[in-house]
């Protein structure tokens, strides 16, 4: 089944179960001081959990884009290492506002995995929550019961239900708040022969790359007071996701999301363009998979990103989109031998892939490879003296530790992100003196702050013989960048 089609099956299924189907809010998010991206599909309906706006539909489904690069969800340093960790992923979801609630979840879940994509039940398995004493909540007989009721019907064995704890199956909307247990659907691809090997089978879920979750079923029943205390729902609501490359992954048999369909055409498209070859090997010790695996995961990330209106630049948002452009660029540079920008150039065979789906990837085309490619110009006229410079750094150090001085520098001058720093020092077996780093970056600002100041007052012309430091571009209207130097 191709990936286009395995979306849409998601959502037919649900329609038929008459969820009205709705689009993806945007990956960027505008107006939440609290979340810089959308994380979960759950988030565009968060003032219908907390009751702060009405249900129009009591039932929803749809394919959420969300990026996990920060905050409580970070898998940006999983990427490429695993394979099937992303930034940028689609969670297809359905919901429950105050309408059907365990029952249905868990029957529909099996019906859609077993009986429409056919998903072997064998390889399932299922966690329940186990209950927490401190919070005086108990085991979740009632997810329990259907999982036991669902394999009891097709003969198969109770081990497949699995207790597990409040950190993996309790969800929590922040301290206070809807909450309450999930239940969590894996699948286990190992081939026949490594299973057979596993005394009991019990221990199938242990943390086996793959052995992979891929349905989050959450049960809101409760409401945590600032006190910490549970209290039940008046209305309980369901929120489930489901990774869709993890999905893709399990019905096309592959070992790996970048197997799939959706991640092929990029990749074959990055071994053109570099003469690389993608020898498809988990072994992480081969760097150009790595790399490759990283290029055709971040550039979605950039990609959806710029579609949504956030554009690459020194702060917030555009921030973490620019540090991840930059990792991307350097996975390159440094492993696929690319001196010259094409990352740009991956992005039409992404809306080429996509844009039935994501209608502003066709949009936004042109402006988005045109940004990429822009980044890449840029940063790449710094990155080789930057890459040079920490070489000389490592061979001279006395210790295993990057300075924080030094890591300012990188940043400030040559611009490398902080977490690419990071990387990089890693990959050599080095650590980064992260709060030396921020002394010094604040020193930075204290300067800036100072600067300002007399520039407020003054008029500071900037003579050609003063040093001039590239920072960085800063997006200023559609199409035009705005080339910012500081004075040092
Ligand atoms: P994991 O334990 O694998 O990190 P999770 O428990 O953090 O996943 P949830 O928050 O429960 O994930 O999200 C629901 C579903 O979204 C998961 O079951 C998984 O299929 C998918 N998913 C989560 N994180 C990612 C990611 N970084 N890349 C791709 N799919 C993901
Ligand atoms: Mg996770
Ligand atoms: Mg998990
Ligand atoms: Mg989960």
């Amino acid at each position: 089944m191709k990936s286009a089609q395995i979306r849409q099956t998601f959502l037919d299924f649900f329609k038929e179960k008459q969820h009205e189907v709705v689009s993806s809010a945007p990956m960027v998010i505008k107006n939440d001081p609290t979340l810089m991206f959308t994380n979960a599909g759950m988030n565009q309906f968060k003032d219908l959990f907390l009751g702060n706006s009405e249900i129009k539909y009591a039932r929803i489904a749809d394919s959420q884009k969300c990026l996990r690069v920060s905050g409580k969800h970070n898998d940006l340093e999983e990427v490429g290492v695993d394979t099937y960790h992303h930034t940028m992923f689609e969670m297809l979801g359905n919901w429950s506002f105050g309408n059907y609630f365990k029952k249905e979840a868990i029957e529909w879940a099996w019906e859609l995995l077993v009986d429409v994509y056919k998903i072997d039940k064998d390889r399932l398995y299922f966690t329940v929550f186990e209950g927490d004493e401190q919070d005086g909540t108990e085991m979740d007989e009632d997810a329990y019961n259907l999982w036991k009721a669902i394999l009891e019907k097709n003969n198969l064995p109770l081990y497949k239900i699995l207790k597990a704890n409040k950190k993996d199956n309790f969800w929590e909307m922040g301290d206070t708040g809807p909450c309450g247990p999930c239940s969590e659907i894996h699948v286990d691809l190992r081939n026949d022969d490594e299973i057979a090997k596993i005394p009991g089978r019990e221990l199938v879920n242990a943390d086996h790359p793959q052995v992979v979750e891929i349905w989050n079923l959450v049960f809101m029943e409760f409401n945590r007071m600032a006190n910490g205390e549970l209290k039940s729902l008046p209305a309980k609501h369901v929120d489930t996701g489901m990774g869709f490359e993890r999905l893709a992954m399990v019905l096309q048999g592959k070992q790996s999301n970048y197997d799939t369909d959706v991640f092929m055409p990029t990749i074959d498209k990055i071994s053109q363009l570099t003469g690389v070859k993608y020898q498809n090997t988990l072994d992480v010790s081969v760097k150009t998979d790595v790399a490759i695996r990283v290029i055709a995961d971040h550039v979605r990330a950039v990609t959806f990103s710029i579609a949504d209106g956030q554009l690459p630049s020194n702060t917030g948002a555009g921030y973490v989109i620019r540090r991840i452009l930059r990792r991307a660029i350097r996975y390159g540079y440094s492993f696929l031998d690319q001196k010259e920008p094409f990352i740009n150039e991956l992005v039409s065979v992404l809306a080429k892939q996509m844009g039935e789906a994501f209608p502003e990837l066709l949009a936004q085309q042109e402006l988005i490879t045109k940004v990429i490619r822009e980044e890449e110009d840029s940063f790449l006229r710094t990155l080789e003296k930057g890459i040079h410079r920490f070489e000389n750094y490592l061979a001279t150090a006395n210790d295993k530790t990057v300075d924080g001085e030094f890591a300012f520098e990188l940043y400030d001058t040559f611009g490398f992100p902080i977490d690419l720093t990071e990387l990089m020092a890693t990959e050599n077996n080095f650590d980064v003196d992260m709060p030396g780093f921020i002394v010094a970056l604040d020193k930075q600002k204290e300067r800036s702050r100072a600067a300002g100041k007399i520039e407020a007052d003054d008029w500071v012309v900037l003579r050609e013989d003063d040093v001039e430091e590239f920072i960085g571009y800063d997006y200023t209207e559609a199409d035009t960048y705005l080339t910012k130097y500081r004075r040092i």
